[in-house]
């Protein structure tokens, strides 16, 4: 009998928080959930150890949303320079700390509806703010996500839309998990099932994996095949 999306998409879970018990956000914001969605903005197309570099200089000049707002435009830009598309990046991190201070007491509000009103903040950022800060689930569809779920076979390997990723995996995955689930898929992607060459051999996920079921050749049985 095959074994549910659901059962396999646990044991998954299971084996992640295994492999790194820490469950943490690369991203340095210390908890300021205002600091993670500057860095969050930052890291389009950047990697998170360049935007944790530049935002030490970027926090001890401008610590708050209301000094980012306050901030011309050109003083941001030279600060995040190095973490490329900065022109864009600058104006979106001080239009929405503008909104943040005008309407929201400088505070980050805590729905899907109002993060997305921000300028620059798309449902990936949204979904790490709401499960990270506010403990509401969120899958954060990135590039390991949308990767590694494609080979476990929730879907199928190569499909690219990260809002099909999100409503695939946000039923199948425990809300309370959903954002440690992310994280530590992130280090997996990095470690193990890397975009050019996955190490199935060595991988933990490897009973539950579609991916590695196809490209077995000795016809083994498997928890997903089973
Ligand atoms: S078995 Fe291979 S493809 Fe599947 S999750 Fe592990 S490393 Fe990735």
């Amino acid at each position: 009998m095959k074994i549910t999306d659901k059962k396999r998409a646990l044991v998954a879970v299971e084996e992640l928080k295994k492999l790194y018990p820490d469950a943490q956000c690369s991203l340095e914001s210390g908890g300021d959930p205002w600091r993670l969605l500057v860095m969050a903005r930052l890291s389009a197309q950047c990697t998170d150890e360049r935007v944790n570099i530049v935002c030490r200089d970027l926090f001890r000049e401008l610590p708050t949303a209301n000094a980012m707002a306050a901030a011309p435009v050109e003083q941001i830009e030279g600060l995040i320079k190095s973490c490329g598309l900065y022109r864009g990046k600058a104006k979106s991190i001080k239009e929405f700390s503008e909104i943040l201070v005008r309407d929201h007491d400088g505070c980050v509000p805590d729905t899907m509806e109002e993060l997305l009103a921000l300028p620059g903040v798309g449902r990936k950022i949204a979904n790490l703010i709401l499960g990270d800060v506010f403990k509401k689930g969120g899958i954060v569809a990135d590039t390991h996500c949308m990767r590694i779920c494609g080979r476990l076979g929730f879907y199928p390997e190569g499909q690219k839309d990260p809002l099909k990723t999100e409503r695939i995996m946000t039923p199948i995955i425990p809300k309370e998990e959903q954002s440690d689930f992310c994280h530590r898929i992130v280090h997996f992607g990095r470690d193990v099932c890397t975009a050019r060459s996955p190490k199935c051999g060595e991988c933990p996920l490897s009973e539950v994996c579609l991916h590695n079921n196809k490209s077995q050749k000795s016809g083994k049985t498997s928890l997903a095949s089973s």
